[in-house]
């Protein structure tokens, strides 16, 4: 069920709109800005109805506010208020409002618009999962690892800390698709990006770099760590047995190429990328199922 925040200064208002929307939705009432601010960070909430004039702070500000943090700023806020001057409600969309109900509110419209505002939320969300993730393992995408990548190099050099990588590649994965079909390689990239994601930290950022190919990156983590991971994960898929629907047992191994990134003489992880690459290519030249490190 959804969870809607309402913060509104006047009791009566917020008892009216506790009747109208409670049956469908968990509805939080606050009265005040502070409040509202201090629980969105506690609890997850899907859609704020805001309040415009209240004490201490208006809703004005508030939707300023969580619209500045990186947490809150996709929550849509839909303002109810009694200010109908043309100013406040341009002003409530170039905040960042999604919409502008005007007191006294007609009860339906007002439950269309929530519900509609909750739709376009899901649709939003369900748009930017398949805009950054790979469909057939749920990790993250090459273009969305490579905003990611940026992000986390920022971090390491805050940290003064160096990030790890891995390259792994599937052996001889041509084979495995020519013997058992593509249904079954499909499979067996599936269920190696679970291995990935169950061997990883949460920290660590995994995506599938090409077809048969996944990078993962360790924030602020030394080549030891990095190493660690890459032995953990070529023992993991070793042992694993992938079976197929036609009840076949399909063995397979995957070469590793394990570089860092430094964070104090390098100006992105394009350099150390092609590192983990070159160790990968090693990896394979020594015979597969194998891990090698480009320092
Ligand atoms: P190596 O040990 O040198 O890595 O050998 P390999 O056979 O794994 O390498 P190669 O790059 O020659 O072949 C990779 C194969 O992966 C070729 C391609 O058809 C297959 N492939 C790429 N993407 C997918 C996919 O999404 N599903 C399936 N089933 N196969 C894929
Ligand atoms: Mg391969
Ligand atoms: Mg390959």
């Amino acid at each position: 069920m959804y969870t809607l925040l309402i913060v509104d200064d006047t009791k009566e208002n917020l008892s009216i709109l506790l009747e109208l929307l409670g049956e469908e939705y968990d509805v939080i009432p606050v009265t005040n800005g502070k409040e509202a601010l201090d629980i969105v960070k506690e609890e997850k909430i899907d859609l704020i109805l805001l309040d415009v004039m209240m004490p201490e702070m208006d809703g004005f500000e508030v939707c300023k506010i969580l619209k500045e943090d990186t947490e809150t700023k996709d929550i849509p806020i839909i303002f109810i208020t009694a200010k109908t001057d043309e100013d406040s409600i341009e002003k409530a969309y170039e905040i960042g409002g999604s919409d502008y109900v005007t007191k006294p509110f007609r009860p339906r419209e007002l439950k269309a618009r929530v519900k509609r505002e909750l739709e376009l939320q899901k649709l939003q969300k369900q748009l930017k999962i398949m805009a950054t993730t790979d469909s057939l393992t749920g990790l993250y995408n090459r273009r969305h690892f490579s905003t990611l990548a940026r992000h986390i190099f920022d971090i390491s050099r805050r940290d003064k800390k160096n990030i790890s990588i891995l390259m792994i590649d599937i052996d001889k994965f041509k084979r495995i698709n020519d013997t058992y079909g593509h249904q079954t390689g499909d499979y067996v990239i599936k269920h190696i990006a679970d291995i990935l994601k169950k061997t990883k930290r949460e920290s660590d950022i995994a995506c599938r770099y090409g077809g048969e190919e996944f990078v993962i990156l360790l924030p602020s983590t030394p080549i030891e760590g990095g190493c660690e991971l890459a032995r953990k994960i070529k023992e993991a898929v070793e042992r694993e047995e992938f079976k197929t629907e036609q009840g076949s047992i399909v063995k397979v191994t995957v070469s590793i190429g394990v570089s860092q990134v430094f964070f104090d003489s390098e100006k992105n992880i394009e350099p150390a990328l092609k590192r983990a690459d070159e160790a990968l290519y090693e990896a394979k030249e020594a015979g597969r199922n194998t891990v090698c490190i480009r320092k």
